[in-house]
């Protein structure tokens, strides 16, 4: 599907929850950037597999466990080709970017000695600060945080200053859950491996919204969660640079990651079986592999223009409503609107707003750190998928006019 061919009506059809009401109003979904809905195909791709082809991969020699085998690598291929990763082994199944970002703090630790240093930056999501504090804390690296400007951009020139023969691993998120701004990983990227850093990027936000190409952007590391890209929760995977990968000392142990275990030595598998311990969530892959061709088929880069454009269209319109403040107004955005409006908290604004069916986040989206920087504890933040329309927008805007003469 190309810009011109995107037919949102077509695209809503396909996903059965989008029918349903909220107290009695049709329902405007407006907080993908949490998790996305599923289209039928997804969950019929799971049940499917129940259905058909249940077996644990990799550990037998009749048909079913082939079956389930193939599809399982069919999911990885598919994970591949959704980040132009040059090999499917270059891709590890996990549960989703939090355990990725655990599983990298964790291996990537290992290398880091007293007096290293980490380059995090102050709109990380949680996800991608705690684990690299946990390993900090342990090992006695230094984390520094790259300053957030006041429209939410990185300040790239403090970043090249900080960056130097000390910093062995900058991690950065492709695109701002509470900011929605989208990084220039590219830049970061290069400036941080002409320092001989490793750059992990989050792409939790980016990977459901955007054409990512890791070879392009020159990320080591990559990862992202299934649910925000339309497939099942408890599934996601990364990205690892191939040579990397292969260096990386393990994460979890047990079953399906050795080569062979006794008493006295384990050796371990090659990448990326060495990081996926035990049986994995194999339906869940199958149902990812489903969604990222669901995400093929509709074309990123219309999803991309669909979706900021509906962001556009709510700051326009929220802005003539008075006490309206919006927090991340960089050029370089995805469909992500984080705001307050005087006088309404934003828990009391996502409250009134659910009881007109609009459903949107409210609180501190998982970076405080942000939003200490901006001296504020939350924000409300509408976030637009694929199948987001003009008349959410309306409804978003009427029920934020509503809410704030309600409380003046
Ligand atoms: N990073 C970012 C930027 C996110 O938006 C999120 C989810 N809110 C995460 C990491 C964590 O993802 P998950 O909860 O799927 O592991």
């Amino acid at each position: 599907m190309t810009t011109e061919t995107f037919d949102v009506g077509i695209l809503r059809a396909q996903f059965p929850i989008l029918d349903r009401t909220l107290h009695g109003y049709p329902m405007a979904y407006l907080d993908s950037a949490a998790t996305a809905q599923k289209p039928r195909r997804v969950i019929e791709a799971t049940r499917a597999f129940y259905e058909t082809s249940n077996a644990n991969i990799n550990r037998g020699a009749y048909k079913l466990c082939q079956e389930a085998t193939e599809a399982y690598e069919g999911a990885r291929a598919t994970v591949a080709a959704h980040l132009n990763a040059a090999h499917p082994n270059e891709i590890v199944f996990v549960r989703g970017t939090t355990e990725a970002m655990n599983l990298l703090a964790h291996s990537l630790g290992q290398g880091l000695g007293p007096g290293d240093e980490i380059l995090l930056t102050h709109m990380e999501h949680h996800a991608n600060i705690v684990p690299w504090q946990l390993v900090a804390e342990r090992i006695g690296v230094t984390i520094r945080v790259v300053p957030v400007t006041e429209d939410g951009r990185l300040n790239l020139e403090a970043y090249r200053n900080m960056l130097g023969p000390r910093t062995r691993i900058v991690s950065v998120t492709h695109v701002s859950n509470a900011l929605g701004t989208v990084n220039p990983v590219c830049e970061i990227a290069r400036d941080a491996r002409s320092a001989g850093a490793i750059v992990v990027v989050d792409g939790a936000q980016a990977a459901p919204h955007l054409k990512v190409d890791v070879q392009a952007l020159g990320a080591d590391f990559y990862a992202f969660s299934g649910h925000k890209t339309y497939g099942p929760t408890g599934i996601g995977a990364f990205y690892g640079q191939r040579a990397l990968l292969e260096e990386l000392p393990p994460y979890q142990s047990g079953g399906d990651m050795i080569a062979r275990v006794s008493f006295e030595k384990t050796t371990f598998k090659a990448a990326p079986q060495r990081f996926e311990a035990g049986t994995p969530n194999i339906a869940g892959a199958v149902g990812l592999g489903e969604a990222l061709r669901f995400l093929a088929e509709t074309g990123m880069d219309a999803i991309s223009a669909h979706e900021c454009e509906l962001a556009e269209l709510a700051r326009k319109k929220l802005a003539v409503v008075p006490g309206v403040r919006f927090y991340g107004t960089a050029p370089e955005r995805a469909g992500i609107v984080s705001f307050t409006v005087q006088g309404v908290h934003p828990h009391d604004l996502a409250t009134i707003l659910d009881r007109r069916g609009v459903a949107i986040r409210a609180g501190h989206h998982c970076c405080q750190p942000l939003w200490e920087r901006f001296g504020i504890p939350a924000t409300a933040r509408a976030s637009f998928g694929l199948y987001n329309t003009h008349q959410e927008v309306e409804a978003l805007v009427e029920g934020v006019s509503y809410a704030r003469e309600l409380f003046t």
